[in-house]
């Protein structure tokens, strides 16, 4: 049977969504029979405990300890490696998140577990872990095989969160005798709050260099402001130009996106960008030129010029 281990993040009691991702993804590579761990690693952070125990797990093992109560890496080392050695999981799963990035390559070099990280996707063949990753700025796409335990983090924003379930049995609280951590936090800069969180949203609207400058922004702001639950997004050039916010990028240098509509307004379809949008339910791309790789995943394609496209449809809301 096989044994699949989330670890959950928190920070400040806050769950970091990205858990739910790996849990949905921990279930499906489990496979049916298969066991799914959830840990919680922090200090009276219950409430935690209690968003976990209603999600689509089978048991939760959380190490509530003074010293976790923020991350340090020896502390959480420490206890992944005996929490490792106790449930004895066959793959570990966490996000991809900057913690994820300080945490699991030390972890797997000292307990000789290997390490697949930045996971776009992840599946079960013949008893081995198949993981897709991007390579070189997201122009090629890997398949890395591992026959054995390993430890997989997951890019936020790419998989199916889980389901709502509950644990067959109530949450094992652990306290670690013993632990200690040589570091400590001195505190956090918290970046300024992102006025829209483009990855949580129902329709993204992205724009690309089609839009051409700054001052024709105002046209694709009116038909978002036309559509119910839409944001404004945009390619990188529309980032870097300063056209629009960096929380506002859509792509492998930005964020992954999967809204249930996504509409690409002079767009090219570049890999880099594809990769953030490709799992968007359904995909709407305007664009003048008609060979646009964007088309290539697109659900309806319309080959015009959106300075005339997009005042139509405003027109066609309006009414
Ligand atoms: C390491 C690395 C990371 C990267 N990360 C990202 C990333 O996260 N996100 C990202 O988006 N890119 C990223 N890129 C850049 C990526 O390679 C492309 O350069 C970028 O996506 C192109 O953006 P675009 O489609 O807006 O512009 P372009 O490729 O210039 O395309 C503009 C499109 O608009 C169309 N167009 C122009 N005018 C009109 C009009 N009036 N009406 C209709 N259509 C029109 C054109 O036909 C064209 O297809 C990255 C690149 C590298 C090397």
């Amino acid at each position: 049977m096989s044994e699949a281990m989330v670890v959950a993040q928190q920070r400040g009691g806050e769950l970091n969504e990205t858990t739910l991702e790996c849990i949905g993804a921990a279930r499906e590579i489990a496979g049916a029979g298969g066991r799914v761990t959830v840990l919680a690693v922090g200090h009276r952070t219950e409430g935690v405990v209690a968003r976990l125990s209603e999600c689509d797990c089978d048991s939760i093992v959380y190490v509530d300890n003074p010293v976790l109560q923020d991350y340090t890496y020896d502390a959480y080392r420490e206890v992944l490696k005996r929490v490792i050695e106790r449930v004895k999981p066959e793959i570990i799963l966490a996000p991809y998140t900057s913690l994820g990035m300080d945490l699991y390559p030390g972890l797997s070099v000292e307990m000789d577990i290997p390490l697949i990280s930045d996971c776009i996707s992840m599946k079960r063949e013949d008893g081995k872990v198949i993981a897709r990753r991007q390579l070189y700025g997201g122009k090629i796409e890997a398949d890395y095989s591992v026959d054995g335990r390993c430890i997989l983090t997951v890019r936020p924003g790419t998989q199916r969160k889980c389901g709502s379930g509950r644990p067959s049995k109530a949450a094992e609280t652990v306290d670690l005798a013993g632990l200690h951590a040589r570091t400590s936090v001195v505190g956090y800069e918290t970046p300024p709050k992102e006025d829209v969180e483009i990855d949580k949203a129902r329709i993204v609207i992205s724009v690309g260099r089609g839009i051409e400058k700054k001052e024709n922004l105002p046209l694709f702001e009116d038909l978002v402001r036309h559509i119910d639950g839409a944001v404004l997004a945009g390619s990188r050039p529309v980032i870097d130009s300063g056209w629009l916010p960096k929380g506002r990028q859509v792509g492998v240098s930005g964020k992954t996106v999967k809204p249930k509509l996504y509409i690409a307004l002079g767009i090219s379809g570049a890999i880099q960008h594809l990769s953030g949008m490709s799992g968007s339910e359904f995909i709407v791309a305007v664009n003048r030129d008609r060979d646009a790789p964007i088309f290539k995943v697109a659900n309806v394609g319309i080959v015009d010029d959106i300075f005339k496209f997009v005042p139509a449809l405003i027109n066609q809301l309006g009414k």
